[in-house]
């Protein structure tokens, strides 16, 4: 620690000695932009937490939090400036630094100023949707201003995922050795999203066997978190289930593996996830703007330790289960991944009969072809699910680069036609896993393809889809500096209006449509 401190002393002092000149410096990304960087260093450091914290998220910025805290402070007293300025002045000279709005947030609710700390709580989860810290400060600016009406209590309720899901990712870390940033691939999760339950229990790469990763120490606080009522680790502004209240009461949760879990309090679970989610690797054919600048795919070094953690891991979560359903890929692309197609190919032993296979793909590579040389997808595939984002030639090809409209046009006809002859049948007994089963066409709404909402779900219908998703645009930092231009579910974006009405649509209406998030917009327009 005390190695740490002085580290970062060396990092800040160069930029802090420009403050001699006067409190012009704040306005200079001279002065800001070494400081954001040697605060970025210090929240990379993954052993330095804060007291009473055990868990970090993907997105942490606890510690640099504190540390600006103290900067900013000792900076207003010396220049004679409300820190609140110091702070402004700061987060105006760096757009897309989150920490000096959410501390400016955290002062401005202390003074009782809500409006003020709601405006930069929404400002800083407009740059990082996942933040804890920028949601706790929205939800207690809101629980401030309004008496909690909008802010769901969540004591008495309980969330099944942490008990049923694993899900893993690609995440970018700073790391000590190169002083930068790098890849970290298999950061796993316990709920189906990262930016819902931000907080990573340990990495399903480098574990030594299934239950190190299922059973760890990160995912034992997670499932108390639930079992407790507390929910500390899940986003009150992003998860679907509490922002639309559909969590259910503890005495209500009658199926007996959970009632179990419930009643003897376990957070060790012997049997394996319900539901695999492998985001892992992020390879893939497209990079589309809201996603990534650029095409990634996994070089042969990274691929090696894939199929290492595929033999140890992975493949034995899944072997013998005759309840375990497989999602590929929350990141990336199953069929452009050549890790992802070798567990695909695996799947054809009998071993993995019992698996249940949902796929979510961008759809381009899934041709007639391919599913023919893969005769086992049609017993294992339960649930396709394709990815679009618009209903038109010119807009698909701005919002799915390189992808072409021609081609995932005839592959989602296609897609159709294996539907009509009963594959991805829906279950009978209901969707497994809490995962709908079908066949699924999704639309991330964003300002360049909202306009195209009636017309996909009139797509949808034609095509014979089940089910038809919109998705709010969720902000990963890598478009921070764009987000708010493209984030047209947010009331201060110029196109707001216009979006409420065509959530108003006839179309949009359809039982098969289904709007996520974007569900209490329509409620409220
Ligand atoms: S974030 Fe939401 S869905 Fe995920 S575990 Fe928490 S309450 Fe459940
Ligand atoms: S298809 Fe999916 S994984 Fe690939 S770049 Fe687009 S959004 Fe990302």
């Amino acid at each position: 620690m005390l190695a740490a401190g002085d580290e970062l002393a060396r990092r800040i002092t160069r930029p802090l000695r420009m403050l001699l000149f006067g409190a012009a410096a704040l306005d200079k990304p001279g002065f800001v932009h070494p400081l954001q960087y040697a605060l970025a260093w210090l929240s990379g450091q993954e052993d330095i937490l804060l007291k009473d914290e055990t868990l970090r998220a993907f997105c942490d910025v606890s510690t640099s939090l504190a540390a600006l805290d103290r900067i900013t402070s000792a900076i207003a007293l010396e220049l004679r400036l409300d820190p609140v300025d110091v702070q402004l002045r700061i987060a105006a000279t760096a757009p897309a630094w989150r920490e000096p709005l959410i501390l400016a947030g955290r002062r401005r609710l202390a003074q009782g100023r809500h409006d003020d700390a709601i405006d930069f709580a929404h400002r800083a989860l407009g740059l990082m949707s996942a933040c804890p810290d920028a949601s706790r400060l929205l939800t207690d600016a809101l629980r401030a201003k309004r008496g909690g009406d909008d802010v769901p209590d969540l004591r008495g309720r309980f969330c099944s995922r942490p008990f049923e899901v694993l899900v893993s990712t690609q995440t970018t870390r700073w790391s000590a050795s190169s002083d930068a940033n790098e890849t970290v691939m298999g950061e796993s999760y316990l709920c189906d999203c990262v930016a819902w339950l931000p907080f990573s229990i340990g990495n399903v790469i480098a574990a030594e066997s299934p239950d190190a990763i299922w059973n760890s120490a990160g995912a034992q606080e997670i499932r108390r978190s639930i079992l407790d009522g507390d929910f500390r680790y899940c986003s009150r502004t992003i998860c679907p289930a509490i922002l639309n209240d559909t969590l259910p009461k503890r005495e209500d949760v009658a199926a007996p593996r959970l009632r179990d879990i419930i009643d003897e309090n376990r957070v060790v679970l012997p049997d394996p996830p319900r539901l695999l989610s492998l985001g892992h690797d992020a390879s893939c054919n497209l990079a589309c703007p809201t996603c990534r600048p650029s095409i990634l795919m996994a070089d042969r070094e990274q691929n090696e330790r894939l199929d290492a953690a595929r033999d140890r891991v992975i493949l034995p979560l899944l072997r013998g289960g005759d309840s375990t359903s497989l999602r590929l890929t929350a990141w990336g692309d199953p069929f452009a991944s050549r890790h992802y197609r070798s567990i695909i190919e695996a799947l054809r032993d009998d071993a993995y009969r019992g698996v249940r296979l949902f796929l979510l793909t961008n759809g381009l590579l899934l041709t007639r072809k391919q599913w023919a040389a893969m005769p086992h997808l049609a017993e294992r595939v339960v649930a396709l699910s394709v990815s679009v984002d618009a209903a038109t030639k010119e807009t698909y090809e701005d919002v799915r680069r390189p992808g072409r409209w021609d081609v995932i046009e005839g592959n989602l006809r296609f897609f159709g036609e294996l539907r009509r002859a009963g594959n991805f049948a829906r279950d009978p007994e209901g969707d497994v896993s809490d995962q709908v089963t079908g066949f699924g066409i999704y639309f991330v709404v964003q300002s360049s393809n909202f306009r195209e909402m009636p017309a996909f779900a009139r797509l949808g219908r034609e095509i014979g889809a089940d089910y038809i998703g919109f998705q709010k645009y969720i902000s990963f930092g890598h478009e921070a500096a764009a987000y708010s231009s493209k984030d047209v579910a947010s009331p201060s974006h110029p196109d707001h209006a216009e979006f409420l009405e065509i959530l108003q649509d006839p179309a949009l209406r359809d039982e098969r449509v289904t709007l996520m998030q974007l569900e209490g917009l329509r409620i409220d327009a």
